[in-house]
């Protein structure tokens, strides 16, 4: 497979090229020349194929043969190696549990196979690759995760002093070794900030080798695919096809969902659910796509005014009417969230985080006056990860994963750093 810069002045790359890079080098995102489509005994047979099979035979085109057949099915054994259930809530929802990974985010998946193949590429170089990263939460800990003591490959996160839950902050600043965190005296925006101006310093280039881990890298995108077949796995009436609704920020996971579809996955429609941050909404309603800044919210992982992502879901549909067929989307109040989460938690005795509540909201909305028709949110974060912004809402403490709790209990290692792009090129060279 090759990949061609969605602003269409860049070379043709492979899987492997496109992943050191993670941005083509004319700033596009990189888009496969083809969308491979799956097998259908794979589809009729589901049940009787183990995740990682599955994984296998969705990503196995998508990489070609830049990665030996036995290193790539050990990767996406490693990539999925937790359960990601689907659980009955009501009627006719469901919830695909995607949090139950090592920090307890549906960024696990990604993190996890690009950090792998990364590792495998960086075995074929000399110099150390540095990965650099901003996050504003769930990124840091998914990426300091996945890359912990791969060989070759420092990484380094930024993130913005006292504005991430505790729980994502020890995620970040724990585990040491290759993983070093950099507590910024600012806000996310200015990490973003000092991470693009780096990226731009070619100087500083020739003496670090430097690559992202963002979620526009195809090494992220790609896997997300992979949950979206163990939903149709796990899913009873295979005539009845479902509906699923995506919590969204940067369209990064619901994009995988529209790319599965495209290759055959039986999923009947696509539901962006956002927070206030109505840029996609409003595209629906008005057919004008305009970005605007961030605004904060409850579900603060999906605080995005410019997403990434949604380049490559124009690439994929042609048209305006049959990117409407498979895909709507609708802003969901933080009100309405904080209620939802309450009444499910009530009434059907589930707890959901901020981020699956806007996701459950939209699909209820959605199935109203269509009585046949059933749905799944994608349940993208563990509730414990926002209890501070749970706690309130239903009056009663959030319960403490055993592994959280011990974690909690670490010692936090950072780096602090002025706001700074200078600070932090000097930095990075001191690293070398
Ligand atoms: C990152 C994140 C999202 C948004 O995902 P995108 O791929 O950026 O649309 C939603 N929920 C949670 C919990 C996240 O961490």
């Amino acid at each position: 497979m090759l990949y061609y810069s969605l602003n269409k002045t860049a070379p043709i790359e492979d899987f492997k090229t496109a992943t050191i890079a993670g941005q083509a080098p004319d700033k596009g995102l990189y888009f496969p020349q083809s969308i491979p489509q799956v097998s259908q005994k794979m589809l009729d047979d589901i049940e009787n194929y183990s995740n990682a099979a599955i994984a296998y035979d969705v990503i196995k085109p998508f990489v070609g043969d830049v990665i030996p057949e036995d290193v790539l099915k050990n990767i996406v054994e490693e990539t999925v190696n937790f359960n990601i259930p689907l659980v009955q809530l009501s009627d006719s929802i469901y919830s695909l549990e995607l949090f139950h990974g090592p920090t307890l985010a549906f960024k696990d998946v990604g993190a996890r196979f690009m950090s792998r193949c990364l590792g495998y590429f960086a075995k074929e170089k000399t110099e150390k690759i540095v990965v650099l990263v901003a996050t504003s939460g769930d990124t840091g800990g998914a990426v300091a995760n996945g890359f912990y003591d791969v060989p070759g490959i420092e990484v380094v996160i930024l993130y913005p002093s006292g504005k991430v839950s505790s729980v994502q902050e020890k995620q970040l600043t724990t585990l040491g070794k290759n993983i070093h965190a950099i507590e910024v005296n600012g806000s996310f925006d200015d990490c973003q900030k000092m991470v693009k101006e780096t990226f731009m310093d070619e100087a500083l280039k020739k003496k670090v080798f430097l690559t992202s881990a963002n979620s526009i890298n195809v090494a992220r995108w790609l896997p997300q695919q992979f949950y979206y077949y163990f939903l149709w796995k796990q899913w009873q009436d295979k005539n009845n096809h479902p509906t699923t609704a995506v919590p969204s920020g940067n369209l990064g996971n619901i994009c995988a969902g529209l790319l599965a579809q495209k290759a055959g996955l039986p999923i009947k429609h696509f539901i962006a659910a956002c927070n206030a941050n109505d840029t996609v909404p409003e595209f629906f309603n008005t057919g004008i796509y305009k970005p605007k800044p961030a605004l904060a919210t409850i579900s603060n992982a999906m605080d995005v005014g410019n997403p990434s992502n949604f380049v490559r879901i124009l690439e994929m549909f042609g048209s305006e009417n049959a990117l409407k067929n498979s895909l709507s989307s609708v802003s969901i109040t933080d009100e309405a969230t904080a209620e939802t989460l309450l009444k499910v938690f009530k009434q059907n005795n589930y707890l959901l985080d901020p981020h699956g509540a806007v996701a459950y909201t939209a699909l209820q909305t959605y199935l109203a006056g269509k009585p046949t028709e059933k749905g799944v949110i994608l349940e993208t974060a563990h509730p414990v990860k926002f209890y501070d912004v749970i706690e309130p809402i239903i009056k009663e403490p959030v319960p403490i994963p055993a592994a959280i709790a011990a974690q909690l209990q670490l010692e936090k290692n950072s780096f602090k750093m002025e706001a700074d792009g200078r600070k932090l090129r000097e930095w990075l060279v001191g690293m070398g």
